[in-house]
């Protein structure tokens, strides 16, 4: 749905006399609908009995700059009542602090199917209603200090999302983009940093749909769509497999050069993610580790930029995408004149600066 028909929808509600949680709605003009983005009901820790974190939880002076979106990985619970809303935080919390070893639950927030929104580390909701600080959870890696992450109970990979889960949604992003002054379009899954299915793909795909109803309640011009990294997954086939076995070839990795995500494939990625310790953390509720993907920020130690004169597999794996994506460079034995011409031809079209360098903007789209 584009931000005119959610306008649209929104007028008919409007018009009907229904009630609309979400601001911004029409004639409002953009600052006064910012500032009165309405605070959703959120739980606190000591409404669901949390425990006490095992040590202090550190408090930025500092705003976050996007949201992180992730699925509990657990069942898809028919249950939606406060009370096993508040059972799910317990038990992630439990998990995180006995298992995970963690201080306290690892997400800033967590949301149920029933669409009860609640705070999962504590401070979260303190430094939310603040809008000038951020409570470091551990969620995302490398994106904690800067990512605030919300937990949405189920698993996604199939299931459709409950509405009522959605709205809750909706309805906290919006809040948390008015308090800080984030961007709608700074609304990621997990997947886009870590090597991880997370949120899996259903709500993943789902994320375009979601910057747009949030750019809409909080009167942002409509929202773009980040350039992200792919995920790998088993048996996956193609040119961006392809350019993945040259660029593991390139450090060293012993795989087949034949297209298919197979097991020695994903034998060779996991021992890049192993050696590259910043990408190597599980999503932050799955029990399981997800030892068989490849994806997220990983792409950026995997993938070196590439000038003229370069050599080696990781230049046959820019010229393995670049053709096929249209831009002959197969065929040429280095790094030369026809494939910075077929990088900047590429890049022209995709809106990049020409610059016949395969700098890591270039390797997303290549690869996107
Ligand atoms: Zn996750």
């Amino acid at each position: 749905m584009s931000l005119h028909d959610l306008h649209m929808a929104r007028r008919t509600l409007l018009a009907s006399g229904l009630a609309v949680t979400a601001v911004g709605a029409v004639g409002i003009p953009a600052s006064a609908a910012q500032r009165a983005t309405a605070a959703p009901s959120i739980s606190t820790t000591s409404d669901w009995e949390a425990r006490d974190p095992s040590s202090s939880v550190d408090v930025l002076d500092s705003k976050p700059n996007k949201i992180i979106v992730h699925h509990t990985a657990t069942p898809n619970s028919d249950d939606t009542s406060q009370s096993h809303a508040f059972a799910l935080c317990r038990s992630i919390q439990n998990y995180h602090m006995d298992s995970n070893g963690w201080l306290d639950t690892g997400q800033n927030f967590t949301n149920s199917r029933g669409g009860h929104l609640m705070e999962g580390r504590h401070k979260s909701l303190n430094a939310l209603e603040g809008g000038s600080q951020h409570v470091l959870g551990a969620h995302a890696g490398e994106q904690n200090s800067v990512a605030l992450g919300i937990e949405n109970e189920g698993t996604y990979t199939e299931a459709s999302v409950p509405s009522a889960l959605w709205n809750a949604l909706v309805e906290l992003c919006s809040y948390m983009i008015s308090q800080y002054g984030i961007d709608a379009s700074a609304i990621y899954g997990h997947r886009d940093y870590m090597s991880t299915a997370c949120p899996g793909d259903v709500l993943y795909q789902r994320l375009p749909e979601l910057r747009t109803e949030v750019a809409l309640a909080t009167a942002q011009s409509e929202p773009v769509t980040p350039a992200v990294w792919p995920l790998l997954t088993p048996e996956a086939r193609g040119p961006r497999v392809t350019a993945a076995q040259l660029l593991l070839r390139s450090h060293g990795g012993r795989v087949p050069v034949n297209g298919v995500f197979d097991v020695d494939t994903r034998r060779a990625a996991q021992v890049f993610l192993d050696a590259h310790r910043p990408h190597r953390v599980e999503c932050s509720a799955t029990r399981t580790p997800e030892r068989d993907l490849f994806g997220g920020t990983a792409w950026t130690s995997l993938a070196p930029v590439l000038s003229e004169r370069a050599t080696g597999d990781a230049v046959r794996a820019a010229q393995a995408v670049l053709t096929s994506r249209g831009h002959h460079a197969s065929g040429e034995d280095g790094f030369g004149a026809r494939t910075v011409d077929a990088v900047r031809r590429f890049q022209a079209r995709q809106g990049l600066p020409t610059t016949g360098v395969v700098d890591h903007p270039t390797w997303q789209r290549l690869l996107g």
